[in-house]
């Protein structure tokens, strides 16, 4: 069965050379089948190229004999393809091979996130790994790369987390470096929310929107952004920290520093600490998780439902002035709070009533959703992430 690592081992990371387009080529049908004109419109290369490519590559057995105007995807193949979502309550793994289809993808999502910190996770995220990969009908050898999201900002130049190191992280806390190791592959991690952009971008139903804002809204809150295809990271990894703009200067100190940013006022122990102050009100036990608070909002507990919605429309306050700054033709809403339409419904009336009416005008073809692939969002983006790298990075390096 042919092996799409070891084609990528013998084909050239950089340059405008046939190999290194056959290699571009390969990766972005592994992360997405479609047609050549898709993938020529994915990856910049013209359309004769992609063509040549893909004859090449169906000699090498890596594609079937596809049609020009019929879709491309990968022939059978071992390879798989590994994301990882470390989230502060919560990780999920998605594995697939990668001659599958992206929703094909096994997962597992444990309850214990680094909110114990990653020495403490780390063997329970091997085992999900192993789990995910074995749900494939694959093991362990035939992993093709991995990729990590994490809720924290990371250096575009380095990979690494970008000081200072906020809680539950510490300082020396190394995840693409650890499970690199244990895998033999070169790992790769970005901040959740970028990742969740990058697979809200690629597997969504707008592959074609120019400029893509993914909020992640769950224990904190932060935005990814898009602008023609590129990822906007900034200087040092911080763009998209929309939850710590300040939005009422008088307001508590956050863990950043700052006084009354937007997560003080809506991030996830904000919210419960507002239904505990009213317990008896909200006729729910007193919660101790973002979890029962939006389950009971969505069972039309009152104090629950008032707090998210209310939730919305600070957070869509924010989102007008992004929306005037960059005017996005699409904001998807992922993280838990997204499972809470009235969250939406929030959202939706601040931005109506603070952003530029024509950059929120769904007759012009701005769209305000919630994420499509929901709570597998990040870890998606991360396993798009763990491909896109081997352009430049061979697997086993
Ligand atoms: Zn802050």
């Amino acid at each position: 069965m042919a092996e799409a690592r070891d084609l990528l081992g013998r084909l050239p990371t950089a340059g405008p050379t046939r190999g290194a387009n056959r290699r571009k080529v390969l990766l972005a049908v592994a992360i997405k089948s479609g047609t050549q004109a898709d993938i020529a419109h994915r990856t910049l290369l013209s359309q004769a190229t992609v063509s040549a490519a893909v004859r090449e590559l169906a000699m090498a057995g890596l594609v079937p004999n596809a049609k020009e105007r019929g879709k491309v995807g990968l022939s059978r193949v071992n390879d798989v393809g590994v994301g990882v979502h470390l989230g502060f309550n919560h990780t999920t793994v998605v594995a697939r091979r990668l001659d599958a289809d992206f929703e094909q993808v096994t997962s597992r999502v444990g309850s214990g996130g680094l909110s114990r910190g990653w020495r403490r996770a780390l063997p329970e995220v091997k085992q999900m790994i192993d789990e995910a990969i074995a749900g494939t009908g694959q093991q362990r050898s035939d992993l093709f790369s991995l990729g990590i999201a994490v809720p924290r900002m990371i250096s575009p130049r380095t990979g690494d987390f970008t000081p200072p190191i906020l809680p539950p992280w510490r300082p020396g806390d190394d995840p693409a470096g650890d499970l690199g190791s244990w895998l033999g592959v070169r790992a790769i991690m970005d901040n959740d929310a970028n990742l969740g952009a990058l697979a809200e971008r690629t597997y969504g139903t707008q592959e074609h929107a120019e400029t893509v804002v993914y909020v992640k809204a769950s224990t904190g809150i932060g935005a990814g952004i898009i602008v023609h295809n590129n990822m906007l990271r900034g200087h040092r990894g911080m763009a998209g920290e929309i939850g710590h703009v300040t939005v009422d200067p008088e307001g508590a100190v956050c863990q950043c520093g700052g006084r009354g940013c937007l997560e003080t006022l809506i991030g996830a122990d904000a919210l419960i600490a507002q239904v505990r102050a009213v317990p008896a009100m909200s006729g729910m036990a007193t919660p101790d998780t973002l979890e029962q608070v939006i389950a009971a909002a969505n069972a039309r507990d009152a104090v629950c439902m008032r707090v998210i919605h209310d939730a919305g429309r600070r957070l869509g306050q924010s989102l007008a002035q992004l929306c005037n700054l960059i005017n996005p033709d699409l904001v998807a809403i992922g993280g838990q709070l997204a499972q809470c339409q009235l969250l939406l419904e929030g959202c939706a009336e601040s931005l109506r009533r603070f952003a530029l009416p024509g950059a929120v005008d769904e007759s012009f073809g701005f769209t305000l959703a919630p994420s499509e692939l929901g709570t597998l969002a990040e870890a998606q983006g991360a396993l798009i992430l763990g491909l896109r790298q081997q352009e430049t990075a061979p697997s086993g390096t």
